[in-house]
């Protein structure tokens, strides 16, 4: 059987189809990145935003127009949303809706031997590889979906997740830990995150960790240590969601665990004394009730802090959410003005940091080959890589350049 994958979403989605590739393979299947020629399509889908539905349902049908006779699975977060599963089996050539990512559901749907549904994807597609190390979420943010389409924090055995690291460093230069909720990972299992990377590092040899999404306020002094510790091995990154500059904002938001002057209070406690250190943050322009003086607030946080990229997401209401029956619902007009000024002060923002780095050093996993060769660096900025000696799939230490386009790379060795 052919088999073509499609992921729409977060890392943990990503990690969830690269399952899905390595049950098939494992069962002698073929998975293909033509959909045309293929005998199934599984789509994994997500429900943060309208926007992942809406482009959910065009995938499938465009699916269906470019091979009438396929059978497709959706699975993911999208699926696991009890207002969306009708619709969703409505579309043309749907054949199973399955929430969330069980696999042994998965397997069933594909005709597999359930046995395979334990298969690990110790080889996957792209350079850097991705590692679930927890998925669910115990907190109840009230503009999320995915906590409801995820269930509870659970955490994988440190065990398992060394054996799984082991595997992937044997073809991946960089290691991503993801999940929904990383910075929980552990509190079911009588550990933590911070915990969990010191033993990767110990036992799982040459090979970079990364952490994907978490919580300022959760990264604590071990985890800390680690993100300073040797940037070789632990990216000096952290992507921490910070949504509101607004304690006001922050409370109808159900982020409980901080407010403004905390999250900023972590960051720079971390950077600080770092020589690099890249700093990613999510936030949603114009939740409900927000105010000029509320986004005014976010706009500061953000010019406050140093921040390398920001993701900002215009606020979409999602059904089955407590923010669906709040009052102080903002004009679209409103909310994509807020969203148009921070992403302008966030490509500053990322201008700036990028300009500092000129001169400087830096470790660079090559992620992108072809004729446009691309990588990335520990604090995850992305490079040309102009030197061809380096594929896909490499590692080399770089002085870093101003190039045509953002920045290039001028390896330091050979
Ligand atoms: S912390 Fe909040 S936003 Fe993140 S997954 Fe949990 S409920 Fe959703």
């Amino acid at each position: 059987m052919k088999v073509h994958l499609q992921t729409i979403g977060c890392r943990a989605n990503q990690y969830d189809t690269e399952a899905v590739g390595a049950m098939l393979m494992a069962g002698g299947h073929q998975i293909t990145a033509n959909v045309a020629e293929a005998d199934v399509a599984v789509i994994n889908s997500c429900a943060v935003t309208l926007e992942a539905e809406a482009d959910l349902r065009q995938r499938v049908r465009r699916a269906a127009r470019a091979n009438p006779g396929l059978r497709t699975v959706v699975m993911g977060c999208a699926s696991a949303m009890p207002e969306a599963q009708q619709a969703i089996a409505a579309l043309p050539t749907v054949q199973h809706v399955i929430p969330g990512a069980d696999m042994v559901r998965m397997a069933n749907a594909l005709e597999l031997d359930a046995a395979l549904a334990s298969s690990l994807p110790t080889t996957q597609r792209g350079a850097r590889a991705l590692l679930r190390v927890q998925d669910g979420c115990d907190e109840h943010c009230t503009f999320c979906a995915t906590r409801i389409a995820r269930g509870l924090n659970r955490s994988r055995s440190p065990a398992i997740l060394v054996a799984e690291a082991r595997e992937l460093a044997n073809r991946h230069p960089e290691i991503v830990l993801t999940g929904i909720h990383i910075g929980t990972y552990g509190a079911d299992q009588g550990t933590s995150l911070g915990e969990l990377v010191e033993r990767l590092v110990l036992e799982v040899p040459d090979v970079r960790f990364r952490l994907s999404s978490i919580e300022a306020t959760e990264v604590d002094d071990k985890l800390a240590e680690m993100l300073g510790s040797d940037a070789r091995r632990v990216a000096p990154y952290l992507h921490a969601p910070l949504q509101s500059g607004s304690d006001r904002i922050l409370k109808r938001m159900g982020r409980h665990w901080y407010t403004a002057s905390r999250y900023v209070t972590a960051l720079e406690k971390l950077v600080a004394g770092m020589p690099v250190f890249g700093l990613g943050a999510d936030i949603i322009a114009g939740f409900p009730g927000e105010t000029e003086e509320d986004h005014e607030a976010t706009l500061e946080l953000v010019k406050s802090l140093p921040f390398s990229a920001i993701h900002v997401f215009p606020y979409s209401a999602r059904p089955g959410t407590a923010a669906v029956h709040m009052a102080g619902e903002l004009r679209k007009a409103v909310i994509v003005q807020r969203a148009a000024e921070l992403r302008a002060l966030g490509s500053h923002k990322a201008v700036q940091y990028q300009n500092a780095r000129i001169g400087g050093e830096a470790e660079i996993v090559v992620t992108d080959g072809g004729t446009q060769p691309r990588g990335v660096t520990e604090d995850f900025l992305t490079v040309a890589v102009t030197d061809a000696r380096y594929p896909r799939g490499s590692r080399f230490r770089a002085r870093l350049e101003a190039g045509d386009s953002g920045l290039r790379t001028k390896p330091l060795v050979g």
